[in-house]
């Protein structure tokens, strides 16, 4: 894929921070997610082996001329492990606005700062990634005739996330 624009390679807004997700092993229907997501703020160091934490890298977004790049994109998607061309259908659909993936990265026509981004990730992280019986990140994506459905290889809940 030919490249139609550069990268600056300079501009950084404190991508290496990242969110954490913690799980205090409650395993309630109703999930405060806002709840979860104030705790999830609080900047805890990178921990790889722990099971009981989930790191979702945060969006490192950079404006070049009219469009705005997420850096991380792939990087995201594998930790969120699901296919790069639906985390991108369904960022495309939350900013309205047309793109194309390259390579690692995810290209949006016109300019999105990285907080709208992130905010964006978390959506999609709560819907589609987190299991909302366990709280646990383990979880993948299954179709059942026309619906989606959230299946959890820790707890085993199977929920539906509709059309998806
Ligand atoms: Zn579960």
């Amino acid at each position: 894929m030919n490249n139609l624009f550069l990268i600056p390679s300079r501009i950084s807004d404190g991508g290496d921070e990242a969110i954490t997700f913690a799980h205090n092993g409650e395993c309630e229907m109703e999930k405060d997610y806002k709840t979860m997501l104030g705790r999830a703020y609080s900047k805890l160091p990178e921990d790889k082996g722990s099971a009981d934490r989930f790191t979702v890298p945060r969006a490192d977004v950079r404006q070049v001329g009219r469009r705005s790049v997420i850096v991380n994109f792939g990087e995201i998607a594998e930790t969120l492990r699901r296919d790069p061309d639906h985390l991108m259908k369904f960022i495309l659909n939350e900013t309205a606005t047309r793109g194309t993936l390259d390579g690692g990265r995810a290209v949006l026509q016109g300019k999105f700062n990285a907080e709208t981004i992130r905010n964006i990730v978390e959506i999609y992280t709560n819907r589609y990634v987190i299991c909302p019986v366990c709280g646990r990140p383990d979880t993948h994506m299954v179709k059942d005739r026309r619906l989606t459905f959230l299946q959890c290889d820790a707890c085993g809940a199977r929920s539906s996330i509709g059309k998806a």
